[in-house]
């Protein structure tokens, strides 16, 4: 693993970056190592190949508020790879998006209007909305707020688990 998880000093996650990028920050004085390291010395006198995997800014940075990009593929993040219908797990090639209030009728393109859906209940549905079709949804659909744990989820699950096990806290 060659990315590194950067906290601000409330330990609180800031964002992925590269080793490079921890580094500098690491030579800069801006940022510590993890607790197993105690400063940029112990860090390069051993093994080079060992790269830190979390490291905590000096000083405090508020965490930046982002928008989680609208997306086909963050749509099925939020709804588990899971159609909203019949509630099976499908993967991204199987699953389709579906404008619960339809398309066809200028229902928008908006988190709250868009689920996760399999071909086959996105036929059956078609261009009527849930109630039209006799079809009930597993959930509202909703905007994400928690930026940070999409962002996460591009990484390896080991990844994920290591860097929960840190015991950084999100927002
Ligand atoms: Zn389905």
């Amino acid at each position: 693993m060659n990315r590194v998880l950067l906290l601000n000093n409330e330990n609180e996650p800031l964002r992925i970056c590269s080793w490079k990028r921890a580094l500098k920050l690491l030579i800069n004085g801006k940022a510590q190592c993890a607790k197993s390291i105690q400063n940029i010395e112990d860090y390069l006198s051993i093994d080079n190949t060992q790269i830190p995997k979390v490291i905590r800014l000096n000083y405090n940075v508020a965490v930046p508020y982002k928008e989680l990009p609208f997306c086909r593929e963050n749509v099925f993040v939020r709804d588990e790879y899971t159609c909203q219908y019949c509630g099976k797990k499908f993967p991204a090639s199987e699953l389709t998006l579906d404008h619960v209030y339809p398309k066809s009728r200028f229902g928008p393109d908006i988190w709250e209007n868009i689920v996760a859906c399999c071909k086959e209940c996105n036929q059956y549905k078609a261009d009527k909305t849930p109630k039209e079709a006799g079809m009930k949804l597993l959930r509202r659909p909703f905007r994400p707020k928690d930026y940070f744990e999409y962002e996460m989820k591009k990484y390896s699950y080991s990844d994920q688990l290591y860097w929960q096990s840190r015991g950084y806290k999100t927002a």
